[in-house]
């Protein structure tokens, strides 16, 4: 393949302002100008190379605007202070009172709430299908709607979404295709198979050490200045603008993303083929029983990987808490949300992560009680985190209700 984000990535080179191998942290929120003409100049957008005030833009959000335009293969980039900041600013510009959007239920919960409960007072209402089946999702479709929404992999249940014939089906009807890639990046890139706007949580993986919230949308220079328009921008006018101090952190934890992903995907790939061994209900794209292994593999970089998100299903909620807590005492990793960590955490995400979503349908669409989340870490010896991890389950009686 010659698309390859992570030498992307490692082509582009900045130098500081005073040859600083690392470019400079722009500190300042608003800038002078030598003379008033072009100050009136850089606030109507026509002076290159000039900054105004930070909420518009600022050098180090440009540096991070450009690294991940360039991982996800688009024109341009606009980072925001969360993947939700990204998410609502971008669904927002594309859409008006009136206006309907077709999205995959099985999605982050921030989002489906955002959708379900939020856009509607704006007059945006959202028809929640399955994205695996593309004759649902064509169905779905009226003349009202704007855009089609899904996430590559979806949170939790590790849905894969085949983009080409999504995209197909968003041209056909005239539609913009919004993907979340939050959970693939590297590995899968949407854009690249058609995707019009492809949405990150910088928050998980590309920022990788859980210090910070950040997002980012990744579009066609046309939509990432419609964005930013004065006048008429959602990320402008809504604000959700990151900080430079925390955009050149995240640039420099991007330089190891495609390392740190290759060890999430190695370590990933082992626990979930060891879990399915000993008799688990194991989900994760790279197993050959996962429904989308085969997808997963045609629109992958292969060399990242399927990821280091995985879930198993030990039967019960209780036994779920039970089995988490005592795989935190054992240092193994940590009960807590969010993924892409150096160490592994695991959470249940009917009762955190997903709780948005109303018990009956968490039940239609497979989100059971029992489900733990895994984002799996950086762990060297992988065997000994396995052979750690069984003896848990085998405490808690995990195995033994599995086997029967
Ligand atoms: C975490 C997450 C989000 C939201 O991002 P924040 O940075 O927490 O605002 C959106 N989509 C997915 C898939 C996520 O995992």
């Amino acid at each position: 393949m010659s698309f390859n984000p992570a030498d992307n990535i490692q082509d582009l080179q900045y130098f500081g302002e005073f040859g600083g191998v690392n470019p400079s942290i722009s500190d300042s929120s608003t800038y002078t100008f030598l003379s008033a003409k072009t100050m009136f100049d850089t606030f109507e957008g026509n002076a290159d190379g000039c900054y105004l005030y930070s909420r518009h833009s600022s050098p180090s959000n440009l540096y991070l605007d450009k690294a991940l335009a360039s991982m996800e293969g688009t024109e341009a980039a606009c980072v925001a202070a969360s993947g939700m900041g990204a998410i609502t600013s971008t669904l927002l510009q594309l859409c008006a009172s009136g206006d309907e959007i077709v999205s995959s239920r099985t999605i982050y919960g921030g989002t489906y709430a955002f959708l379900k409960n939020f856009a509607p007072k704006l007059g945006i209402r959202t028809t929640f299908c399955d994205f695996t089946k593309a004759e649902v999702v064509e169905k779905a479709i009226t003349a009202n709607t704007k855009l089609l929404y899904c996430e590559t992999v979806s949170n939790p249940l590790l849905e894969v979404i085949d983009i080409a014939a999504m995209a197909e089906i968003a041209k056909r009807h005239n539609l913009k295709l919004v993907v979340d890639n939050t959970f693939s990046p590297l590995s899968i890139a949407p854009a690249k198979m058609g995707a019009d706007i492809v949405i990150h949580s910088l928050t998980k993986y590309i920022n990788g050490s859980s210090d910070t919230v950040a997002g980012v949308t990744c579009a066609s220079r046309e939509f990432v200045n419609d964005l930013k328009n004065v006048n008429t921008g959602a990320a402008m006018l809504l604000g959700p603008t990151m900080d430079s101090l925390r955009s050149a952190s995240v640039m420099k934890n991007m330089r190891t993303l495609h390392i740190r992903m290759k060890q999430h995907s190695h370590n990933a790939l082992y626990l979930a083929q060891q879990f399915e061994k000993i008799g688990l209900k194991t989900v994760y794209p790279g197993l050959r029983s996962h429904p989308g292994h085969e997808l997963f593999q045609r629109m992958m970089n292969a060399e990242y990987g399927f990821g280091g998100m995985l879930t198993i299903d030990v039967g019960s909620l209780d036994k779920a808490n039970e089995l988490m807590e005592l795989m935190q005492q054992r240092n193994l990793g940590y009960l807590a949300v969010s993924l892409g960590f150096y160490k592994t955490l695991f959470s249940a995400p009917g009762s955190s992560t997903s709780s948005e979503i109303p018990v009956e349908e968490q039940a239609e669409m497979g989100l059971t009680d029992g489900l733990i989340r895994f984002s799996i870490g950086l762990d060297n010896d992988i065997e000994r985190t396995f052979l750690n991890m069984k003896s848990c389950m085998e405490d808690v009686g995990v195995l033994l209700t599995t086997r029967a």
